[in-house]
């Protein structure tokens, strides 16, 4: 689904309605809601285009990212995923049968070598234990279902796992990171103590459960967070999501607001979120 194909009310209608009544973004209706995310969309797009999200050439690539990029630079990433290519590795077959040691120094250029290692050899046994070593058969499960079961795996929390789903196996859930927080929380919606789940609920709850609409979404938020929703100095006047800041909002945040926001920049513009670092790539 592009902004093109989706049918929006007026950005202006719904600004005036909402700011006006100083309802902006909280205690908003939920079709309103779902209507001012998708101005959100909308925006983006308009200003940055398709992104053509994630990197990579097969589901089973997609999935070793994913682990591989919690908390490093997707730049690291790839050089792991060059090695892992080159030495003919990166196959579900490849991954088990070689021994994690080796795996290790495959993977090193990754960061944290020997917990990737292990947490890639824990999804293949997992992969092996639960679906026979089929992706297929593992993505054909029910998508909460499947969450559930990736939650408990080794080394995959509900970023990797979302990751997962959604790009790797085209499943209707939304991805939120870092960035995500921090824009939602400078535009009201959300807290600084809002965890995963609570970022992640207006766009689950209000967006119509389109893969190809949350696919883009993430990847849009994840670029306004790295060239405009800086934590130290955002530049809210040349951010396309600028309309929508609440009225009163100070825009151009320029220092921290609290501990916990500078443990999301850690998170954020630093070296953890696996969507955000593999923005970096430009
Ligand atoms: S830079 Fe400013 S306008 Fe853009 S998303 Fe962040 S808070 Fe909103």
């Amino acid at each position: 689904m592009g902004a093109e194909t989706l049918k929006l009310p007026p950005t202006s209608t719904l600004e005036r309605g909402t700011r006006a009544q100083g309802q902006f973004p909280a205690g908003v209706e939920p079709t309103s809601r779902r209507a001012t995310l998708l101005h959100y969309f909308q925006a983006m797009t308009r200003q940055l285009g398709p992104m053509h999200w994630w990197p990579a050439r097969t589901p089973f690539e997609v999935i070793v990212g994913a682990i591989l990029t919690q908390n490093t630079a997707w730049a690291n990433v790839e050089r792991a995923i060059a090695n892992l290519k080159q030495a003919r590795l990166l196959s579900v077959a490849g991954l088990e049968g070689v021994p994690v040691r080796r795996l290790a120094k495959v993977v090193r250029p990754s960061g944290y070598f020997r917990q990737k290692a292990k947490k890639l050899k824990a999804f293949l046994k997992f992969l092996r234990q639960e679906y026979g070593g089929s992706l297929r058969k593992m993505f054909r499960t029910p998508t909460e279902q499947l969450r559930e079961k990736l939650l408990a795996v080794h080394g995959i929390g509900p970023e990797t796992a979302d990751s997962i789903l959604l790009y790797a196996g085209g499943h209707a859930v939304f991805v939120v990171d870092a960035y995500t927080k921090r824009i939602l929380q400078r535009h009201g919606w959300v807290d600084e103590k809002a965890g995963y789940e609570e970022v992640r609920a207006p766009f689950e709850g209000s967006l119509p459960r389109d893969v190809q609409l949350w696919n883009e979404y993430h990847a849009l938020l994840v670029n306004v967070g790295k060239n405009w929703c800086r934590t130290k100095e955002a530049k809210c006047d040349q951010c396309p999501l600028q309309p929508f800041l609440p009225a009163g909002s100070p825009g151009n945040f320029v220092r921290l607001n609290s501990r916990a926001e500078k443990r999301n920049d850690r998170a954020g513009d630093g070296k953890s979120s696996a969507s955000l670092e593999m923005m970096n790539r430009g």
